[in-house]
């Protein structure tokens, strides 16, 4: 086997999905509630916002020539006429006309493929080292223990409505792999003593703009039983999951922020015991048979190529399988894109090689596997044909970036675009005096998501907008020293900025200098050496010595244009916050303080009577600020904050009454000023006020409720009716309430819209005033992805009128 069955549910999942789409088209289907079901398919609208992107799952790395070549007439007949490999091995296909989206996930079923699982919240393409059965470092091949898990997860239909993305890998190498300690669940492989195959799992990594590192979860598993872990992971995440904010919804928050890392042990112990007891069946696992081409008499004769440049190609790009005779080759290609003539041209010339000979790199390449020794130099003159990087030093194939701004919708910056200016800048340099290090790995995103895995790269990037003189510019974060070693994961150090314009010249003259320093130290043999033998502070210095003074406009404009743009940089296009996740995050900064504070608190650390003062002022302060953002409120002042806590959570019942002598206690010690010794009497009870404002933020539900609010709110909402003055959208009528936001900031807006629908019934409606520019920008998407209806909107000036009907 060598490769996944598809789940047979999915002709249904077309059909449905084809008659959403109508509903779509036809305006019956609000476009929110349309995303949701679209990404789960694999199906992404485009920056554009007019053609869509389709994702192939390709479990394993695995794609056959056939499969490949019927993709690239996909993107040729219906996309850009490119196939893209993705950093977590899957194919792409850009520019799908809406039309054409049913049409190709049909064709992609017939030739056993399938977008499912793409996107959404379901459970991702599961990946494994490419080179997996043919290394000769790994403990055994662990691609028919990840196939028979695919096909398993595949027809479970929680894999498709989990909280939130699941993302699990394998590694058959014995020191694990980079890729392998950042995902939710990786499976290590190992043999026990008895010499059995199984796995070390892992749990809990992850990326993005908190990377954190897997930790293990089990010594050995067997492999028949990787499915019994994941089920409990599973069950745990559907659990325990924080559905209220999707931005702190992954495995890897819940273990190490939420529960931490031994209750969250505790708790998996006891999800797999539920697993164990219900007796699910072992997974199946089969073989893949690599040394097919060492046996095989294969139509083809074998050339010959004496060229320096064949050696040179040899050397760079090809190494010797485990299996005595077979080679495995690196194609290396730009961005990770293949233009479907060459994915033809490619079909064609490994026919006579058979199906089990490509694999898609999580690096953006592709390799050819299992190709006897004998056959090099027909590969050679084969793919010196193609529009790809293979005739290039290695380092090119090293070179991972994302379409960025360029194609995604919340790309930032154009890595796709600099890395072309870069390559071309390397070309010159080296071609005159310098040889680009062929050991490093670069990886640059368009922002913070990190889908090119910037946080392990030997040095990384990812974009970063910042403002110069009333413009915007387009920089890039500097990242260094990511990767693993000696069987541990380090996450890249942040060490500077600099501008995009710059970022070609940066990244060669930071080569350069490791490869200076290389020549010069014998004890320096990586990227990892040279970081801890001061290049770190070569590149920190670097940064800021020679890069981070922006001309003005009037000295240089292109630094106020990114690479392949014609028009000024700006945030024109990109994707909206999620006012919600604006308003966890708001809630979060003063969560942080109070746990830190209280656990400062109990631990009964000596502390002077000054710092004491300090940290139960703070204890207060944050606590009592934490939910206000919920009511709408945005204090400036500490007496507000008071006040207007009383007003919100005292008065209502929300905070128990035995507080009130506390808080009344700090607005008369905040209208006296510091320096008033009120706080050191109250330690016990500014202890309990932190920790039940804590444990209310618990229990607040994903609409800002808290338990047995309801009746309040709707009184106190009700209230405001009369006191507003309506002015209607004059085509719609009078709105059943009105409220004024104008001069009021996201996210604070959106929370006091939601205030306002709590209190009203289905069918009524509400209107809004909103400043242009962001609040109009982010509450009506905001509004409707919580199911609300916008009926219409309007601009008045600087100012808009928006009518929202309530669910
Ligand atoms: S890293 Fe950011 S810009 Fe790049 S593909 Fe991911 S989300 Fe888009």
């Amino acid at each position: 086997m060598i490769h996944y069955a598809l789940p047979p549910s999915l002709e249904n999942d077309i059909f449905r999905f084809e008659q959403e789409f109508v509903e779509f088209r036809a305006g019956r289907l609000h476009e929110t509630a349309f995303t949701a079901k679209r990404v789960k398919m694999g199906v992404y609208l485009e920056r554009n916002r007019s053609t869509y992107m389709c994702r192939i799952r390709c479990s394993g790395n695995i794609i056959t020539p056939k499969q490949l070549a019927s993709v690239a007439s996909l993107a040729k007949t219906y996309g850009n006429g490119k196939v893209h490999v993705t950093t977590r091995a899957e194919m792409q296909l850009y520019r799908i006309e809406e039309g054409d989206v049913i049409p190709v996930l049909r064709k992609l079923k017939e030739i056993g493929l399938s977008c499912k699982g793409g996107g959404g919240n379901s459970v991702r393409n599961l990946i494994a080292n490419y080179d997996s059965g043919i290394s000769t470092k790994e403990v055994f091949d662990v691609q028919p223990c990840l196939l028979a898990l695919t096909e398993r997860l595949l027809r479970e239909s929680d894999s498709w409505e989990l909280p939130r993305k699941m993302k699990i890998a394998f590694s058959s190498l014995s020191e694990g792999e980079a890729f392998g300690f950042i995902q939710d669940i990786c499976f290590m492989a190992q043999l026990n003593a008895e010499g059995k195959q199984g796995f070390r799992v892992y749990v809990g990594g992850g990326l993005g703009a908190y990377p954190k590192v897997g930790v293990q979860l089990h010594e050995f598993v067997h492999q028949e039983e990787v499915y019994n872990v994941v089920r409990a992971v599973k069950n745990m995440f559907h659990l325990y999951g924080n559905r209220r904010n999707k931005h702190r919804n992954r495995i890897k928050f819940l273990l190490h922020d939420d529960l931490g890392t031994s209750a969250f042990r505790t708790y998996y112990r006891q999800e797999l015991n539920k697993v164990l007891e219900h007796g699910y069946a072992k997974l199946n696992v089969g073989t893949v048979d690599n040394t097919e081409n060492v046996k095989k008499d294969i139509s083809l004769v074998p050339e010959s190529e004496e060229s320096d440049d064949f050696r040179i190609w040899k050397k760079r790009h090809v190494v010797r399988q485990r299996q005595k005779g077979l080679c495995q080759i690196k194609l290396s290609l730009f961005s990770g894109d293949l233009s479907a003539e060459d994915c033809n041209a490619l079909e064609e010339f490994l026919r006579p090689f058979g199906d089990n000979t490509l694999r898609l790199g999580t690096d953006q390449n592709l390799y050819l596997i299992n190709i006897p020794e004998r056959f090099l130099a027909n590969v050679y003159k084969e793919i010196m044909g193609y529009n790809t990087l293979s005739d290039r030093p290695r380092l090119y194939g090293n070179l991972v970036a994302c379409a960025g701004s360029q194609g995604c919708q919340v790309g930032l910056t154009a890595p796709k675009a600099v890395s072309e200016v870069f390559l071309n800048y390397l070309d010159t340099v080296a071609a005159a005096d310098f040889c680009p290090p062929a050991d490093m790995m670069i990886r640059i995103s368009g922002c913070p998501n990190a889908c090119t895995n910037h946080w392990i790269a030997d040095l990384g990037f990812y974009g970063k907008v910042r403002r110069v003189a009333g413009y915007l510019i387009p920089t890039y974060n500097v990242l260094g020293n990511g990767g693993v070693y000696g069987g541990t994961l380090r996450i890249a150090e942040k060490v500077g900025w600099v501008h995009s314009y710059d970022l070609p010249r940066f990244i060669t003259e930071v080569m350069r200098r490791y490869a200076n320093f290389k020549e010069k130290s014998e004890s320096v043999v990586d990227f990892h050496d040279y970081w801890r033998s001061g290049g770190k502070d070569i590149i920190t210095e670097l940064c800021v010595s020679g890069y981070n003074d922006i001309p003005t406009f009037a000295e240089d404009k292109n630094y106020y244009f990114d690479h392949g743009a014609d028009q000024l940089f700006s945030l024109k296009g990109v994707g909206h916050e999620e006012c919600s996740a604006g308003i966890y995050d708001i809630i979060n900064v003063d969560d942080k303080i109070v746990r830190k504070n209280l656990l400062q608190l109990v631990a009964e650390k000596e502390l002077d009577d000054n710092s004491l003062d300090i940290l139960l002022r703070s204890t207060l302060f944050h606590a009592a600020r934490m939910l206000l953002v919920t009511r709408g409120e945005e204090p400036k002042a500490e007496a507000e904050v008071y006040s207007l806590f009383t007003q919100h959570f005292l008065d209502t019942g929300l905070v128990a009454e035995v507080h009130r002598p506390l808080i009344v206690s700090a607005s008369q010690a905040n209208k006296v000023q510091a320096g008033v010794d009120s706080f050191f009497e109250h330690k016990e009870q500014i202890i309990a006020f932190g920790e039940e404002l804590t444990a209310l933020y618990g229990n607040m539900d994903n609409t800002m409720r808290f338990p047995g609010e309801r009746e309040n709110m709707v009184i106190k909402v009700a209230n405001q009716k009369d006191e507003s003055s309506f002015t209607s959208v004059a085509q719609k009528g009078r709105p059943d309430r009105f409220k004024d936001l104008s001069g009021v900031k996201c996210p604070v807006n959106f929370a006091q819209i939601k205030m306002q629908l709590f209190a009203m019934s289905s069918g009524e409606t509400l209107e809004v005033i909103l400043d242009d520019g962001a609040p109009i920008e982010n509450v009506p998407i905001s509004i409707t992805s919580e199911g609300h209806n916008i009926l219409c909107q309007e601009k008045n000036g600087e100012q808009w009128t928006v009518l929202i009907q309530k669910s």
